[in-house]
């Protein structure tokens, strides 16, 4: 079991920012900029990779909450970055689905 679906059962904590029948927002225990959330789904997807086409439905509420919960962390005015790391090249340490909400301060571009 991956530790983000230990934080969905409630076994291990985390910062709670939100919470829906199918998605779930936390605090990164280790943040990368002033605001750093985790928005994952309820449901077990390892990777993107994994995604099938009856998920996208669930991805397109991922994707509008994310919009909602940075306009809620007051990050999107200036703008912000949201990000999924894919498997191994892309930085996938945890092998469930999720996206970080990055915002707070300026990101540089192309990544490292
Ligand atoms: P990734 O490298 O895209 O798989 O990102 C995994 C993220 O999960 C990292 O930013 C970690 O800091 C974060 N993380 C790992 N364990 C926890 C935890 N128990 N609570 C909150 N965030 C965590």
């Amino acid at each position: 079991m991956t530790i983000f679906k230990k934080i969905i059962n409630k076994e291990i904590p985390a910062q709670i920012i939100y919470e829906d029948d199918l998605c779930l927002c936390f605090n990164d225990i280790k943040p990368q900029a002033p605001v750093h959330l985790l928005l994952i789904p309820k449901k077990e997807i390892p990777t993107l990779d994994d995604l099938s086409e009856e998920d996208s439905k669930l991805m397109g509420h991922l994707v509008y909450r994310a919009s909602v919960i940075a306009k809620e962390q007051g990050i999107s005015d200036v703008g912000y970055r949201l990000v999924v790391n894919v498997k191994e090249y892309g930085g996938q340490e945890v092998h469930h689905l999720h996206f970080h909400i990055l915002g707070g301060r300026n990101f540089s571009w192309p990544p490292g």
